[in-house]
């Protein structure tokens, strides 16, 4: 049997599934935020713990543990370099530390790549050899399978999508650069374009509402944002010629209509013409289930 952990801003999620990824429990504990490392590998160790009683009592035992966390990852060193939600978690050497107290295998990487995984072996990419991964909540994130595996670069930074610049005066990023993809067409992006257009507070989903019924402004908001995001994915095209492009997070639970719909028409404006017909973007299955399903596909692969 193997466990995946998903370790969340909010949330610690763990679970116990077969060899061949069938879940068999689930377990879910708060995060405690302000606690660190320190407090985060001893939840992480409680749950772990619990799902070996689970599988000792199936009469199995865990082989393997994934764990996906919510920061960039150093996968060679299986060292969490930094959670950019929760303070104390520089370089927390977490896969050695969990190897050395439970003498299981562990495989540590960050929460896109956990998520590429887990979309290509449970959901919307299964079969599919060649496909680019987006998930696009509060920021953007993402992942790359090219010729059936995960791509993961020189620095574990493959698939980076969210900081592709596509407007060079545009606003600036949490990474310091300006007119990243990330903040053009993130979900805290929309809406904060839906609030200057609108001179009102509003965030990204009030600006779906509004542009569903019928209102020119927040609609007009949402041309500019999908041209934005046809644009970065041009440039995944571009590089990869995937077959499937995923696209995950909160943004995928948008009204196909005001999104996904006008994002295919896009598209081909920003990529070689030939690339664009077999091309398919479709919504991520997983939703809530992402992160530790991509954790488990993690300790599978
Ligand atoms: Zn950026």
């Amino acid at each position: 049997m193997i466990i995946g952990i998903d370790v969340g801003n909010t949330n610690m999620t763990g679970a116990l599934a077969s060899d061949d990824g069938k879940r068999i429990a689930t377990l879910r504990r708060k995060s405690d935020r302000a606690g660190g490392a320190k407090a985060g590998v001893k939840l992480i160790s409680e749950i772990i713990a619990a799902l070996q009683k689970r599988a000792a009592a199936k009469g199995g035992s865990v082989r393997r543990v994934g764990v996906g966390f919510g920061g960039p990852v150093d996968f060679e060193r299986g060292v969490a370099l930094l959670s950019h939600q929760n303070p104390g978690w520089a370089n927390t050497p977490l896969r050695d530390q969990l190897q050395k107290r439970f003498d299981i295998p562990v495989a540590l990487d960050n929460d896109a790549n956990a998520g590429t995984l887990g979309e290509w072996r449970f959901g919307a990419g299964r079969g599919v050899n060649d496909l680019l991964y987006v998930n696009i909540g509060t920021g953007i994130g993402g992942g790359v399978i090219a010729n059936g595996a995960l791509v993961r670069g020189a620095q574990n930074l493959a698939g980076e999508i969210g900081h592709i610049i596509v407007r060079r005066d545009g606003p600036l990023c949490t990474c310091g650069k300006h007119g990243c993809l990330e903040g053009c067409a993130s979900g805290s992006a929309i809406g904060r374009r839906g609030s200057e257009a609108l001179g009102r507070k509003v965030n990204g989903k009030e600006v779906f509402v509004l542009a569903a019924k019928g209102n020119t402004t927040a609609q007009g908001v949402l041309d500019g944002v999908i041209e934005d995001l046809a644009q970065g994915l041009g440039v995944g095209i571009g590089l990869l010629n995937p077959a499937l492009i995923i696209i995950g997070g909160g943004l995928s639970e948008a009204p196909e209509k005001l999104f996904l719909q006008p994002l295919r028409r896009a598209v081909p404006r920003y990529c070689l013409a030939e690339a664009a017909p077999r091309l398919r973007i479709e919504p991520a299955q997983l939703r809530y289930d992402a992160g530790v399903m991509g954790a488990v596909a993690l300790a599978m692969s």
